[in-house]
């Protein structure tokens, strides 16, 4: 089937009858997936937004439940379920694969989260293949072919002035199912995308098995500030901390986005810090997204979006690291032999 790009807006409009719709746009001067209605302008223009979708399965901050004294004394506790059926329309192939990692995370092993559970499961992704790639964009490295989503409920293909429409699962085909004359039978030769920042992730996996003590760590973390804007920005970071707020007999105890960057991160209660330098941060921060996640869950943690390459504000770049790391794993590979073997 096939959508002409004329359609979206009566499109979205359309589909804002149904659930709440969030688009990319741009909002106080920060782009980032924003409520559609008559006052957002869509901008599928954008080759990815500053913030990343995540917001919409794991909010910023999040009520969790509350609880108050009632007149008898005793103490109740108030549920709260604020996920509701959404969609979100033009998130890119790279933020969709890093919902693959956020449900690994939230929904695998034994553990379900079930605020988590319950917005992915009222959530449709609607994604848009990229056409053009930033300077920062790496995805193809990182196994994310900028053009696909598997895991995305209807795929939309640019090919210039239409998108070709793929349901991808039963809710995919409901809801196109509903998309009535907006779309026409056929299908165009999708745009190609042209991604030049490469990495190689050969032996780097494994390299870095063997790198916990290596000087690196010390070179990588002078500069870092420990900011925090990669995690923030960064589609799979998933760290939370929870906190309470109590008003006379009520309160709420709720979540809010953390960040492995801050020195309280990991503070104990009886002063102890495992992790107490910069050094110590910076090399958790790139182990969890390139080894330690890849042991637990079987793929990387990192979906090469280029978010936070883009904007660190001291140029910590992690494609360097790869390269680097890569380097020594290759050179100490020749080194035992391996390469005449
Ligand atoms: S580590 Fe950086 S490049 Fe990788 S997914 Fe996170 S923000 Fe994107
Ligand atoms: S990283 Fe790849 S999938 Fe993501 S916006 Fe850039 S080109 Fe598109």
């Amino acid at each position: 089937m096939i959508l002409s790009k004329q359609n979206l807006a009566p499109l979205l409009q359309s589909m804002a009858g149904r659930r709440e719709v969030f688009v990319p746009a741009e909002v106080n001067g920060v782009t980032k997936f924003a409520q559609y209605d008559e006052n957002v302008d869509p901008r599928f223009d954008l080759i990815n937004t500053t913030m990343p979708p995540k917001d919409l399965l794991f909010p910023q901050t999040q009520r969790m439940y509350g609880f108050r004294v009632n007149d008898e004394g005793n103490y109740e506790i108030l549920e709260y379920d604020e996920s509701r059926e959404r969609a979100v329309v033009g998130i890119r192939p790279c933020d969709m694969r890093s919902i693959v990692c956020l449900d690994q995370v939230f929904l695998t092993k034994g553990f379900v989260d079930e605020f988590y559970a319950n917005a992915r499961e009222k959530l449709l992704t609607v994604c848009i293949g990229c056409t053009q790639a930033s300077e920062t964009c790496f995805c193809e490295s990182m196994g994310t072919d900028p053009q696909a989503a598997p895991n995305a409920d209807i795929m939309l293909q640019d090919c210039g002035e239409t998108y070709n429409v793929v349901a991808q699962t039963e809710k995919g085909e409901a809801e196109v199912a509903l998309w009535g004359d907006l779309i026409e039978d056929g299908r165009a030769e999708p745009t190609a995308c042209d991604v030049t920042l490469r990495v190689s992730m050969d032996g780097v996996v494994d390299a870095l098995e063997n790198m916990y003590n290596h000087p690196i760590w010390d070179d990588l973390s002078v500069k870092c500030l420990n900011c925090g804007t990669c995690t923030y920005v960064c589609p799979t970071c998933h760290c939370f901390d929870i906190s309470q707020d109590l008003k006379m007999k009520e309160g709420v105890r709720f979540r809010c986005w953390d960040s492995c960057m801050f020195s309280e991160y990991t503070a104990m209660a009886g002063g102890h810090n495992p992790r107490p330098t910069k050094k110590e941060r910076v090399r958790n921060r790139f182990m969890h997204k390139l080894n330690f996640f890849e042991r637990r869950y079987g793929m990387s943690l990192c979906v090469g979006c280029g978010r936070c390459v883009e904007k660190c504000p001291v140029a910590l770049d992690i494609t360097r690291l790869i390269d680097d790391v890569g380097s020594l794993a290759a050179a100490e590979f020749a080194e035992i032999g391996g390469a005449n073997a």
